[in-house]
């Protein structure tokens, strides 16, 4: 078998793996590159790959970095199957659309694809269940639950003729996750192509209701804003869900409005309704008596207008808008009304890519552009760390330890720092395991 690393190789974003044996070969995510823009050029660029051995691909979740460029494959003379859970489509349909629609919207750049490319490769969608063995070509391919968004999936990849097995993390859980079933691990396999966002950090206790609730009662004795750049599918459902809790604790004034500020997020959490069975216990559990993700002045901003009239409302408030890393959607011109003023919080809950917005904010700088002109950041920026939806070096550390037979690990989707670090830990922890950081279109071979 060889193995090349297409994207998300020195990098987070732009997913991409191709395992091909002789005759027949898999792809794992076709994801969007983000950020620094000589890594944005890649999207137009073909994968350097044989697509006549191209037997399916997999997509292990719904976020734009692993999925943002499957309505290229179409264009590139595929028309197999693209295997994904059902959770995953439903997600996937709305980011690929909102993708190509974003696309459109924006001047002077060139349109990776239109709403009919979408439509297109939806088509070739194969609906495939959790821990369920299919066939891929040479392949028998497993999904397993990895408890990092709605429908999203590790995969193990067996080669029928030699029983060797790759085992690709997808992105891996914070588990135990207030919203979803915990990470499932992987048995067994020769080689682990891991996630390493988070390499080099350990996360800490999850303490982001209490560190909500002070800047949620600084915002109610100020009267200030609570901005909250968030990402629209699991993180937007999660601050529903706390904002629900507090409100009934009252540990959140029942009358502080909480703006939905996101037409992503508001279908997202839609989707999220549909999908109870996908839920950890204790949401199950309280599903049954009541909608976690509703309380007394939840305002869903589902047009421009609404989201509009926000600056109107002069009280305390708190703003849920996309996009998580601030590099578009509607939290830029929150951005733009409220990073001035010194009553606003600014609060990271998610990641923030190089290149971003949002990450030079959180870098400290004090004077940004957004839409050519300077804004001072006036505001208080804040991060919760323990809201990511990313297993830490720990978690990851024990997954790789579960998995019986492991040779060698790939660390990708990381920065070098995290990589670097991480792989230092897995050679004090599994010193047997051989532990390799690919660079973009690096190719390795598996012997048997
Ligand atoms: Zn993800």
């Amino acid at each position: 078998m060889r193995l090349k690393f297409m994207g998300a190789a020195a990098t987070v974003t732009g997913s991409n793996f191709f395992l091909s044996s002789e005759k027949t070969g898999l792809m794992v995510d076709f994801g969007m590159f983000q950020g620094k823009p000589e890594e944005v050029e890649l999207n137009s660029v073909k994968p350097d790959m044989d697509f006549t051995k191209l037997s399916g691909v997999i997509l292990t979740h719904a976020h734009l970095d692993h999925c943002g460029r499957l309505p290229l494959l179409a264009r590139y003379g595929f028309k197999g199957p693209i295997f994904m859970t059902e959770a995953t489509k439903a997600l996937a349909e709305l980011v690929l659309y909102d993708c190509a629609k974003i696309a459109k919207e924006a001047e002077g750049r060139s349109i990776l694809y239109t709403d009919e490319d979408v439509e297109v490769i939806l088509k070739q969608v194969s609906l495939v269940e959790y821990d369920k063995r299919f066939d891929i070509g040479g392949f028998t391919v497993t999904l397993v639950d990895a408890g990092h968004i709605l429908g999203s999936a590790s995969v193990v990849v067996e080669e029928r003729a030699t029983g060797k097995s790759v085992a690709f993390s997808g992105d891996l859980g914070n588990t135990p996750e207030p919203l979803l079933s915990p990470t499932h691990f992987v048995n067994k396999a020769k080689v682990a192509v891991v996630e390493s966002t988070y390499g080099d950090e350990i996360h800490g206790p999850r303490e982001e209701i209490e560190d909500l609730v002070k800047i949620i009662q600084k915002a109610e004795r100020e009267k200030g804003t609570v901005l909250i750049p968030s990402f629209s599918i699991e993180r937007a459902q999660e601050l529903l869900y706390i904002f629900d809790q507090l409100k009934k604790d009252g540990r959140m004034a029942y009358e502080t409005p909480v703006f939905l500020d996101s037409p992503m997020a508001i279908k997202a959490t839609t989707i999220f309704k549909d999908f109870p069975v996908l839920y950890s216990q204790k949401l199950k559990d309280q599903v049954k008596t009541d909608d976690p993700f509703d309380f007394p002045g939840l305002m869903i901003c589902d047009s421009m207008e609404k989201s509009k009239q926000i600056k109107n409302y002069e009280g305390t408030k708190v703003i849920v808008a996309g996009s998580g890393m601030m590099s578009g959607g509607r939290v830029v011109h929150h951005a733009l009304n409220y990073l001035e003023d010194p009553k606003t919080q600014l609060v990271f809950v998610g990641y923030q890519a190089e290149g971003t917005l949002g990450r030079e904010i959180l870098d400290g700088k004090k004077r940004v552009n957004i839409w050519r002109s300077q804004v001072e950041v006036k505001a208080e920026i804040l991060e919760i760390k323990t809201m990511s939806a990313h297993a830490d070096q720990e978690q990851v550390l024990n997954w790789l330890k579960k998995i019986e037979g492991l040779e060698e690990v790939a660390l990708i989707h990381g920065e070098d720092l995290a990589r670097l670090v991480l792989s230092e830990k897995i050679h004090q922890e599994l010193p047997d395991v051989k532990v390799i950081l690919p660079i973009i279109n690096q190719e390795i071979k598996i012997d048997s």
